[in-house]
């Protein structure tokens, strides 16, 4: 008796002793095949074109984890636009969500790499070794011979390769194609750590695409535990039918002068069972093992039309549907996570739109005093981090201004008119600023001239500096308070 008939019970993929029953899927073809396989195509494609295609001079998806720099479509992005990885992210789950909850696991059975990498990359191989479903059970019965070990090892030596090529196209993701070309002729042990995470990522990959498989998406995957709360009954998932569908049961011919027994469609072939992924039945409901890959549907459809039924006795629907007749898509759930999606994606946009080539932060240096006494004035010390966010070098005109007359130190040496900075990619420079005014003066401003009066901070304008990109012409100020000392230290000293 085939293996995914021994009456499972918790999982269709286990045995009521807890041990695993190894899933082979019967080859399916349809609509729905059709159309995942081109999606998955199209998937691959990008994913492995990401790192080999250039635009504006970088790989099109470079995430240069180690320099906190990444490339994606022409766009540069660094450490400090993490905020806009976070709102991207939220855009991403409330979309997600809001799938889940109109179609069901669509990113499951459609998009999610493990799906994709499984049904496009691996299972192939096992079809092209193993043959059909039934060849494959009936050869996995037999005793270990010569065929069989051979079978085996080669099969398996076709699972390492395409792992290699996945976590080889994963790598390429993180240190562009040209680079890695470099890394692999000058040998692993000059690049230890690339090599590394290449040979971690094909074991990963191997263990899982050749023997995990749905595991992944029935034990350890958190979004398919979810399911339950994600979807509610007016949700459009895989269905069976059941009103028409039961009661199930093999065509049987009426024999002479007998009534023919009263049958739904379902003719209990399990056709259903053998091309699913996770050998689930889906004629006992909808269950957290169901990736909704549709596949049963192009099945079911294959047998209804063998028997010249109507197809869709597995279909998209939803359980209300089945009921009622009715599809409902407007309900709470879907209209709270539009709003959140549009919030999401509205801020994203915004940032992006608003998205300057260079950040710069004004503050005081730590470990100085606030104010420095110099012969007859009175130093602030401030310091500018500029932040380069291009992949190209820039200059930046520093300019600062305070009180008119007090004098204004740029960077070292002294600069009168307009400090010029230059930046090189992705890199930071500090760049001091001082500050300086005559004690006498700022006595006199803060406590009136003939320095009795109460003392007026507020009287005492901030020092403002001003930073120009000049490829860009982008600009940013910045401004921090002058902090002055107290009375006394105002007071002309006899040496000065
Ligand atoms: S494939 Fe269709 S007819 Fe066959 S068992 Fe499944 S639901 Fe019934
Ligand atoms: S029940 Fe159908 S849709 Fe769900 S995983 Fe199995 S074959 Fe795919």
């Amino acid at each position: 008796m085939p293996e995914e008939e021994k009456a499972p019970t918790i999982m269709s993929s286990m045995r009521p002793d807890g041990s695993r029953v190894v899933i082979r899927t019967a080859d399916v073809k349809g609509r729905y095949v059709f159309w995942r396989r081109v999606i998955f195509a199209l998937l691959i494609g990008c994913y492995v074109a990401g790192p080999l295609v250039n635009i504006n001079g970088n790989p099109a998806v470079f995430l240069d984890v180690a320099q906190r720099r990444f490339f994606l479509f022409g766009n540069t992005f660094n450490a400090q636009d993490f905020w806009i990885v976070l709102l991207f992210g939220l855009t991403f789950i409330f979309t997600i969500l809001l799938i889940t909850a109109w179609r069901g696991r669509l990113w499951c059975g459609w998009v999610c790499p493990q799906t994709v990498f499984l049904e496009a990359l691996f299972r192939p191989i096992e079809r092209l070794v193993d043959g059909s479903r039934e060849k494959a059970q009936k050869a996995a019965l037999q005793p270990w011979g010569m065929g069989k070990v051979l079978r085996f090892i080669l099969k398996h030596a076709l699972y390492l390769l395409m792992a290699a090529f996945v976590a080889h196209a994963s790598v390429a993701l993180f240190v562009s194609v040209p680079a890695y070309i470099t890394m692999v002729q000058e040998g692993p042990l000059a690049h230890l750590t690339p090599f590394i995470w290449t040979a971690v990522l094909t074991v990963l990959f191997f263990f899982n695409f050749a023997w995990f498989r749905e595991q992944f998406c029935v034990v350890l995957c958190p979004y398919g535990r979810m399911q339950s709360v994600l979807h509610d009954q007016d949700s459009v998932v895989i269905s069976y039918d059941s009103k028409r569908g039961e009661p199930r049961g093999k065509l049987v011919k009426a024999k002479p002068g007998e009534e023919a027994p009263q049958r739904g469609d379902c003719v209990d072939c399990k056709r259903c069972i053998y091309v699913c992924p996770t050998a689930m039945d889906i004629r006992g409901g909808l269950q957290m093992e169901c990736l909704a890959c549709a596949q049963c549907i192009d099945a079911c459809d294959e047998v209804m039309k063998k028997l010249n039924k109507p197809q869709g006795l597995i279909r998209y629907a939803s359980q209300q549907e089945l009921s009622t007749g009715k599809r409902r898509f407007l309900r709470p759930r879907i209209f709270i996570y539009a709003v959140a999606i549009l919030i999401a994606f509205g801020a994203l946009s915004f940032s992006l739109a608003k998205r300057q080539s260079f950040e710069v932060l004004m503050f005081r240096p730590s470990g100085f005093s606030p104010w420095i006494l110099e012969g007859s004035k009175i130093y602030n010390q401030y310091e500018l981090h500029l932040v380069n966010k291009q992949s190209t070098a820039a200059t930046y005109r520093i300019e600062a201004r305070f009180l008119e007359g007090a004098e204004v130190i740029i960077g070292l040496p002294k600069v009168e008119a307009g400090y010029l900075a230059e930046v090189e990619p992705f890199s930071s420079a500090s760049i001091p600023l001082r500050i300086g005014v005559e004690r006498e003066r700022l006595k006199e401003m803060l406590y009136g001239s003939e320095g009795e009066g109460e003392r007026k901070d507020a009287i005492l304008p901030a020092v403002r500096a001003r930073i120009q990109n000049l490829q860009t012409q982008e600009l940013k100020e910045r401004s921090a308070r002058f902090l002055s000392p107290g009375k006394s230290a105002l007071q002309p000293k006899e040496r000065d």
